[in-house]
């Protein structure tokens, strides 16, 4: 967790000097951060680097004292893990601004507004540190009751982990000031280290997804042939910027597009891509919807709703010839 102060981040670390955790993982100072996470070895995309029962939880509604009674009941070593944690709060007290600081969901933060009934705090996943490129996504193992980290891309050894703590598809200048209010830091990510033309370009491409974003939860593309190839077009966007995170979701309409018009070849290689970057992201109970739209893109609800015409699958060199 930051401590406030700016740092270029270190993309590598010498494995000396390190403290152990997790088999493959060890929590260490990293300049200008307070404490992080490191790779070990090398992580595939998708790998669950982490899998964590939570110190203990509470509900939306909580305050210092629910706080303090739910840290009452743990062990003593689950008091002492809680007491470690930085508080980038302490307005709010010691165990309500430590739990507020280090809170991660338990259970689905959608892009639509809903909110996980409860929230947790993990001795090891409280030590990520943000990065507005983040390479591990945190998803909510109800069946086990536990956290799961997966790598969002290859991670290499020596790497530090990162979560995105923050909105990602907005400019430099917004999340900045995001995260200074929410946790008072301020991020000198790989991202944010960017200056000059560098920079610019970045601010450009993040505040075209967040408007692709916004308008494609809705629906809001006019044409079939718009919406798929706006959807190719923030598939290299997201490349570029380093965020697969959001893959799935603009897959979800290039599927859609082409499923409307009978498009199945097309349909499928959206599928195909959606269901991998969904099984990355979030495991493969969650991709599992993607499945028997793969083998079957004719079974999707709004297949064949609009009329036949011929679009282009994720990774069709059509998307480069017009530009996308
Ligand atoms: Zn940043």
């Amino acid at each position: 967790m930051y401590l406030g102060e700016s740092h270029r981040r270190t993309a590598r670390h010498t494995l000396t000097d390190l403290s152990p955790t997790a088999d493959d993982l060890y929590i260490t100072d990293v300049p200008g951060k307070g404490k992080g996470i490191i790779a070990l070895r090398y992580f595939q995309r998708g790998e669950t680097v982490l899998a964590e029962p939570p110190l203990f939880t509470q509900g939306l509604v909580r305050s210092a004292a629910s706080v303090r009674a739910a840290l009452a009941q743990c062990p003593p070593e689950a008091q002492h893990a809680f007491w470690e944690l930085h508080n980038c709060h302490p307005a709010r007290g010691s165990a309500l601004g430590t739990f507020e600081t280090n809170v991660l969901p338990c259970g689905a933060n959608d892009a639509h507004g809903r909110v996980a009934p409860r929230g947790g705090v993990f001795a090891t996943a409280a030590r990520l540190n943000h990065g507005c490129a983040p390479n591990v996504n945190n998803a909510w193992d109800a069946a086990r009751g536990v956290l799961v980290l997966r790598a969002l891309r290859d991670i290499a050894a020596g790497e530090e982990l990162t979560l995105g703590y923050g909105a990602l598809l907005a400019r430099r200048e917004d999340r900045r000031a995001e995260l200074r209010a929410k946790f008072g830091f301020e991020c000198a990510c790989e991202v944010c280290v960017l200056e000059g033309k560098a920079r610019a370009a970045s601010d450009a491409r993040r505040e075209c997804l967040a408007a692709l974003y916004g308008a494609h939860l809705q629906g809001a593309y006019g044409d079939p042939f718009d919406g798929v190839g706006e959807a190719a077009l923030a598939l290299r966007l997201l490349r570029e910027e380093g965020l697969p995170v959001y893959e799935s979701s603009f897959c979800y309409s290039g599927f859609h597009c082409c499923a409307a018009v009978s498009d199945y070849v097309s349909a499928k290689a959206w599928a195909v891509k959606a269901f991998e970057a969904s099984r990355a992201a979030f495991g493969e109970e969650h991709a599992s919807y993607w499945k028997g739209l793969v083998a079957n893109p004719n079974s999707y609800a709004d297949a064949g709703s609009l009329g036949r015409r011929t679009l282009a699958g994720p990774d069709s060199p059509l998307w480069s010839v017009l530009g996308f």
